[in-house]
């Protein structure tokens, strides 16, 4: 049977948007029928696949293992014979997806934003060297294709429905990993990746103190802080709140940057942002060319006058 197989990412008990985003993807391609492999109890979870045709069942534990999770795959593989097999470009998709291309022997694409299907093979675009070079390789199928998050939209995936469940049974492994334990990132902070309106401020906000005035405008504009990584290094803002290769990709409807240059590592994760606004004293920091609009001015002086109109 050819078709697409998707391996689905699984963290504290609930699917992760990536695999939506793969479901999504899988199903516009159209290339045959779209599978899902789900681990351990995630697959009783099975309607909320409803974009899969069929739910492949893994007897894993719900601890990611990693020497498990890639058996179990590579056994889902061996039972669907898809013509590729998309796995989320995130810490536990590394750890699946370079031993089922390994063990299987077959083609490995990293860091891929796109595929289209031409003439029999898969034409994926990558995204490489944090966003600064776009590379696009033809692939035959089967293949294993790594998705980057934040590429196509969640909720094309996201469908109920009543998709077919196929058991693959328990996962023989040596048992040489053994899951230990989830150190979960502080709790209370807002999750950035949903927030519809950023102010995002970087080193230009010059000390701590100043950040206040960046919230201010923030609170007016019903938006969320967010920051760029010298003010996390610095301690002045959690890490939950930077944007960029170390930190978080988002995607809000208005991203204003304030006093931020613009360096590619920030860029990667905010330039898929609807409209993006940038104030920055130098005309030419490279935050300008992903802005739609921009302000060469100091940004105290803009956000004075921007507090003063939104009062
Ligand atoms: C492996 C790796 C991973 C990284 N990951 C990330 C990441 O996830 N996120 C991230 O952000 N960075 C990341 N970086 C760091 C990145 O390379 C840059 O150093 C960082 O993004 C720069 O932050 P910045 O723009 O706030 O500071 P700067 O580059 O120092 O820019 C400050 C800007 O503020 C402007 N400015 C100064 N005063 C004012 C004022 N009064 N009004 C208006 N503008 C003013 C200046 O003109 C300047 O353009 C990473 C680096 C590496 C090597």
């Amino acid at each position: 049977m050819a078709g697409v197989l998707v391996v689905c990412e699984h963290l504290s008990g609930g699917f992760a948007d990536i695999t939506f985003e793969m479901l999504g993807l899988a199903s516009s391609l159209q290339v045959g029928e779209v599978s899902a492999v789900a681990f351990g109890s995630m697959a009783d979870r099975s309607g909320e696949l409803g974009a899969a045709s069929t739910v492949i069942s893994a007897g894993c534990s719900d601890d990611f293992n990693p020497e498990e999770y890639a058996a179990a795959a590579k056994s889902a593989v061996e039972t669907t014979s898809p013509d590729l097999v998309l796995v989320a470009s995130t810490s536990m998709g590394y750890d699946i997806a370079n031993p089922l291309a390994a063990t299987l022997g077959i083609p490995l694409i990293a860091y891929c934003t796109g595929i289209e299907p031409e003439e029999g093979a898969f034409v994926c675009t990558s995204s490489l060297y944090g966003g600064k070079m776009g590379v696009t390789s033809t692939v035959p199928g089967p293949a294993v294709v790594m998705m980057l998050s934040g590429a196509h939209n969640a909720d094309d995936g996201r469908i109920e429905g009543s998709p077919g469940v196929s058991d693959l049974g328990a996962v023989d492994t040596p048992g040489r990993v053994r899951f230990k334990q989830l150190i979960e990132p502080d709790q209370g902070d807002v999750d950035i990746t949903q927030s519809g309106v950023l102010v995002a401020i970087g080193r230009g906000i010059g000390g701590k103190d100043d950040i206040e005035v960046a919230e201010e405008l923030a609170d007016l504009l019903d938006a969320d802080m967010a920051c760029s990584r010298p003010l996390v290094d610095a301690g002045w803002m959690p890490k939950s709140r930077q944007v960029g290769k170390s930190g978080m990709r988002v995607k809000p409807s208005l991203y204003i940057a304030l006093g931020i240059s613009g360096a590619p590592e920030h860029i990667e994760g905010m330039k898929d942002s609807a409209t993006i606004i940038a104030i920055n004293s130098d005309e030419n920091a490279p935050i300008f060319d992903v802005a739609d609009y921009g302000m060469a001015e100091d940004l105290f002086d803009v956000c004075e006058e921007l507090i003063e109109e939104l009062e």
